[in-house]
C-alpha cells in the first residue's frame, strides 16, 4: 500500500517535489506518461507521508488518500 497516491499522467517533470522531499523518496520514472514526460515515482521505503510533495506540486499529481 502506497503512502501517497499519484496521478502520473499529470506530471510535467518540473522537479519541484523531487527537490523538496525531505527524504529524497521521489525520482523520475523511465516510463513516459500520456503528456510525454517521465513522471515521478515514490520510494515507499523512504517516504514518511509528510505531505510536502502534495502541497508543492503545481499540477495536482498527488492525492491525499
Ligand atoms: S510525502 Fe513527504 S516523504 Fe513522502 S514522497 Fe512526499 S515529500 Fe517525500
Ligand atoms: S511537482 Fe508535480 S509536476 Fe513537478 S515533478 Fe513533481 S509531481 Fe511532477
Amino acid at each position: 500500500m502506497s503512502k501517497v497516491k499519484i496521478n502520473a499522467n499529470r506530471c510535467k517533470e518540473c522537479g519541484l517535489c523531487v527537490v523538496n522531499c525531505p527524504k529524497k523518496a521521489i525520482k523520475f520514472s523511465e516510463e513516459i506518461n500520456n503528456s510525454g514526460y517521465k513522471p515521478v515515482e515514490i520510494n515507499d521505503e523512504l517516504c514518511i507521508a509528510c505531505g510536502i510533495c502534495y502541497v508543492t506540486c503545481p499540477d495536482g499529481v498527488y492525492e491525499i488518500a
